[in-house]
């Protein structure tokens, strides 16, 4: 198979870079800022408070989107999406290689949701496959020109490559016809051009001429 395949179904569920609206509905929404402190930031032994916290965030409808809002606000302290700093160190670091299909898709359906590197990856590829201009993805990455056509450029390297390492033959180009434009004298054909025949020099008079 040449080009990389995705689904286009809309993707649901996600939250949007700027979009706090999430908050709203969740479990803890409208707590006293005090008590909130005390249960999402509890001490180190703290454990009546993690206790509460998780139980709170157990039914929380948001707890996904709360849990996508701390990895991408690298939001290290606390308890967040029903996970202490403990437990969400490791989604933290491993952030960059989250490779979630969703977000490409919603990506190219034009929505504003954050991209890890490996999914940022996916989509430059993606959009050299649909044939992207540098434009285009400058204003989608909210890059430069210049280096949107870098990244575009690096795509068609590595599609290439692939395509060699796995014998996929390179699509025919197609040749332009030459038709003359209407009105146009049509071109004259080739004839052999006769060279004028190589005059023989006159053999050099030895002595004079009598
Ligand atoms: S998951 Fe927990 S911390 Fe996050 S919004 Fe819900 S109740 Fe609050």
């Amino acid at each position: 198979m040449r080009h990389i395949t995705t689904h286009d179904a809309p993707a649901m569920g996600l939250r949007g870079i700027a979009d706090t609206s999430w908050h709203t509905r969740a479990a803890c929404h409208g707590m006293d800022v005090e008590d909130a402190d005390a249960v999402f930031f509890p001490g180190p032994r703290g454990h009546e408070e993690i206790a509460e916290a998780k139980e709170l965030c157990g039914w929380c409808p948001v707890r996904r989107e709360c849990l996508d809002f701390a990895l991408e606000n690298v939001l290290k302290e606390g308890i967040w999406g029903g996970l202490t700093a403990a437990e969400r160190r490791p989604l933290h670091n491993n952030l960059h290689q989250r490779l979630d299909y969703r977000r490409v898709t919603a990506f190219f359906a034009g929505r504003d949701v954050h991209l890890t590197e490996a999914e940022r990856q996916v989509a430059i590829d993606h959009a050299y496959v649909r044939g992207w201009r540098p434009d285009r993805l400058a204003a989608a990455l909210q890059i430069s020109h210049k280096h949107a056509r870098d990244l575009l450029r690096q795509a068609a390297n590595k599609v290439f490559d692939r395509d060699r390492t796995y014998g996929v033959p390179r699509p025919k180009k197609k040749r332009k016809k030459n038709t003359p434009a209407a009105g146009s004298p049509a071109p004259a054909t080739q004839q052999p051009v006769a060279r004028p025949a190589a005059s023989t020099p006159a053999p050099a008079l030895l002595g004079k001429a009598a």
